[in-house]
């Protein structure tokens, strides 16, 4: 309905700039009615008056005398039919619209952002790249498109994965612009370093991490990415100092180093320092992940029925189903006949309840699911999904 009223808008105007632009070339000469324009908007009217909409704004087009007044409108029917899903008229319209030699050179960039804009809806990405790549090579930030082009721009090489390029159109950037993309910035170095890391090229990934960590020291990812590569490289002493490092970061994702920490401790033979940095972070931010953490090292070294007590305690504190299926787990151990059968039914129930839930959100716009994804598949913000904490999560 909307489309259709602002459509109805839109070709009023486009008559009524024909019948301003008719009536001031009236003083300048007499219509000829060889051109064929007065009869295009007569025939463009009936069309409308007999809501044949798209034979109306075909009409009006080939009417129009375009000058620099009707350029705006011109560029709202172009965005009109590129949020219709008629690309090939809204490419078709901006096209036209640059071969008009009267255009200024801000609105000859308008034009092409908006082009640029219609290759990216019809999927044609090499052209939109090509286009973006020039206006924001030859422009400065004066022009006002220039923030949305260089968002266009690498919102293409995150869809294409070219994180180089990415990185290399953020390198450009200068002062307070750069600070604004230094969260993005790290989080492009932290896809290469992955791809690295893949590849086994650990120096390369080391390389990009330290890039990373410079662009922004706040990034979890960055941390998290260091403490897998150093224990693949052998280096549990480095992997656990870089994952130690989030709790000055960001508490949320504490969760997410606890099983690699475990790990970097046993191979360090540290149980003592495990126990050590798990009760700071049971003070600071206590979770589920650390609370089971814990208990599995009081099981070890005090039993099976300490470890039960703490984590009792634990969830009166801090109630969570992630708690209470631990230490239902707890229990099963320690418990046979009757007892037994009930708990695992009952733990039956728990786990599929535990299951149901998501375990991340966006902070922004609230997409949830069982993967963490460093850029939310929803906004597309980088680094806004957090573990979920609380009575259902963490
Ligand atoms: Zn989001």
């Amino acid at each position: 309905m909307l489309d259709a009223a602002l459509f109805g808008l839109i070709l009023v105007s486009l008559g009524i700039g024909f019948l301003i632009g008719r009536q001031e070339r009236r003083h300048q000469y007499t219509i000829d009615s060889s051109t064929g324009l007065d009869s295009e908007y007569f025939v463009g009217l009936n069309y409308l008056l007999n809501e044949q909409t798209d034979e109306a704004i075909e009409s009006f087009i080939r009417a129009l005398e375009l000058n620099s007044d009707t350029v705006d409108t011109f560029m709202i029917l172009g965005r009109l039919f590129r949020q219709r899903g008629e690309l090939d008229r809204a490419i078709q319209t901006h096209q036209d619209l640059l071969a008009r030699p009267s255009l200024t050179r801000e609105q000859m960039l308008d034009v092409q952002l908006a082009l640029a804009r219609d290759y990216m809806k019809a999927g044609l990405f090499d052209r939109a790249e090509a286009l973006l790549k020039d206006i924001v090579r030859l422009n400065g930030r004066r022009w006002r498109g220039w923030r949305e082009s260089v968002n266009a721009l690498l919102s293409i090489y995150e869809k294409e994965k070219e994180w180089e390029q990415a990185i290399a159109l953020l390198a450009t950037l200068k002062g307070g612009m750069s600070q604004e993309y230094a969260n993005r910035r790290s989080h492009y170095l932290c896809e290469v370093a992955e791809k690295a890391i893949m590849h086994s090229d650990i120096l390369s990934a080391r390389k990009y991490l330290r890039q990373a960590v410079r662009a922004s020291q706040k990034n979890v990812r960055v941390s998290l990415l260091l403490g897998q590569l150093e224990l693949r490289a052998g280096n549990p002493g480095d992997a656990v100092r870089a994952l130690e490092k989030i709790i000055s970061q960001d508490l949320a994702f504490i969760p997410e180093s606890v099983s690699l920490l475990e790990e970097g401790y046993s191979q360090l033979s540290s149980q003592r320092g495990l126990t050590t940095y798990l009760g700071r972070c049971l003070r600071e931010a206590p979770s589920a992940a650390v609370i089971m953490a814990s208990s599995s090292l009081i099981a070890q070294q005090q039993g099976e029925k300490e470890a039960g007590r703490f984590v009792a305690e634990q969830i009166i504190r801090r109630p969570s189903l992630k708690g209470l299926n631990a230490l239902i787990d707890i229990h099963l151990q320690m418990t046979d006949g009757r007892a037994r059968q009930n708990l695992v039914m009952l733990r039956g129930l728990t786990g599929r309840l535990e299951d149901s839930k998501p375990v991340y959100r966006c902070r922004l716009c609230g997409f949830d699911g069982k993967d963490l994804h460093w850029q939310c598949p929803r906004c597309h913000e980088w680094g806004s999904m957090n573990p979920i904490m609380g009575l259902e999560g963490e």
